[in-house]
């Protein structure tokens, strides 16, 4: 079918993480008309950046790799655009409380001047309503209609619907209307990750710009002003280990952060007079065994990718998106 007679099929993406906004690129160039909706103030989800008065820190994703030639073709792009960069960080790692360099040869990327910067240039093409928060879905005379929590039914209607949000929000919203999907949600064990963020008024002295550790509540430290473009106030970002984050997710935030500085002094990371902020994902990671990729249900054209459906991390939540696309403009093509 050529691309035009494409336009007439509308589709609505529920998330403006790496998945939605690879799907919705990818569907736009292919000729269908896309509308995202995305819950917070802005796209990239967790691939995201939290700003202060002279500071910023990148506190979700810290970095990404890239394997598959079609996500190096957009991550060259970004490069190009300069938006993206190459991250040379002196990384440590932490076993058997003894600490040794890492001589990994994995190139790691980042987002320039921040980690939503890659999600914010690929939103510049594509029509997102952020602030709504999409809390219901509905299929009536084989249309999709949605209802915001902020303002309520949402006027449009969509010929189909993409999911692009972490298992457990898509499992609240699909639960009603399909069913055939709920056995994929019960094998996906999403953890949570507390995220610890201190604010130096100088450069700290540590030995290296990022640390893996194993066998301590923390598993993650990194300077963040070691990584291309960062300008302002030198910022360490914390992480939890997974599974310590998830057993304490409903911690109280004081009782989380105590626990964590205690934590990152013990390793050498002393954040006495530093400020701190601190952020708890609910979902930080999280895949299903069996890389699916995405899932498109042809009968009812409610279709599902993300992190969770094809891996985990950066690149598979792209890929998702940029996969599903294709196999709905393959099922338009003789269906539509
Ligand atoms: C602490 C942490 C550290 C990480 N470290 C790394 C790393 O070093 N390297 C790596 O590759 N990956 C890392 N990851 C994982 C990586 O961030 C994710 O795999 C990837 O960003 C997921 O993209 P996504 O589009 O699938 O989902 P998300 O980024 O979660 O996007 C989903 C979007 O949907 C929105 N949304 C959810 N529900 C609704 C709703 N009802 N209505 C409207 N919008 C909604 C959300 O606000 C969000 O913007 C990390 C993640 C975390 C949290």
């Amino acid at each position: 079918m050529p691309h035009e007679s494409r336009h007439k099929v509308t589709v609505a993406i529920i998330g403006a993480g790496m998945a939605g906004l690879s799907c919705a690129d990818r569907l736009q160039t292919l000729g269908f008309q896309v509308q995202v909706y995305e819950k917070s103030r802005g796209p990239s989800g967790r691939m995201s950046t939290r700003h202060g008065e002279g500071w910023s820190a990148d506190h979700g994703a810290q970095y990404f790799t890239a394997r598959d030639p079609v996500f190096i073709e957009a991550l060259n792009t970004w490069i190009k655009a300069g938006v993206a960069a190459d991250w040379n960080p002196r990384l440590f790692v932490y076993e058997g409380e003894q600490w040794r360099e890492s001589h990994s040869s994995e190139r790691r990327y980042v987002g320039v001047p921040a980690m939503n910067s890659p999600g914010q240039y690929q939103a510049k093409t594509i029509s997102i309503e952020i602030n709504q928060t999409i809390d219901q879905i509905y299929q009536q005379d084989g249309k999709w209609f949605l209802r915001s929590l902020e303002n309520g039914d949402i006027t449009k209607s969509f010929d189909c619907l993409v999911l692009a949000i972490p298992a457990p929000q898509s499992y609240a919203l699909t639960k009603l209307v399909d069913h055939s999907i709920e056995t994929i949600y019960s094998s996906v064990n999403m953890q949570g990750c507390w995220t610890v963020m201190a604010r130096f008024s100088e450069k700290v002295d540590m030995p290296f710009d990022a640390a893996f550790i194993n066998g301590e509540i923390i598993s993650w430290i990194s300077r963040n002003n070691s990584k291309p473009g960062r300008t302002g106030h030198e910022t360490w970002t914390i992480h939890a280990n997974p599974q310590w984050s998830q057993q304490w997710i409903e911690l109280d935030k004081e009782e989380a952060r105590k626990l964590i500085l205690e934590s990152a002094k013990k390793l050498g990371l002393n954040c006495q007079n530093a400020e701190i902020s601190i952020h708890r994902w609910r979902y930080a990671s999280g895949a299903i065994n069996t890389e699916m990729g995405f899932i498109l249900n042809e009968t009812n054209k409610l279709s599902l990718c993300g992190d969770w459906l094809n891996g985990g991390r950066v690149e598979g939540a792209w890929l998702s998106g940029y996969k599903l696309a294709n196999a709905m403009n393959n099922f338009a093509e003789t269906n539509l």
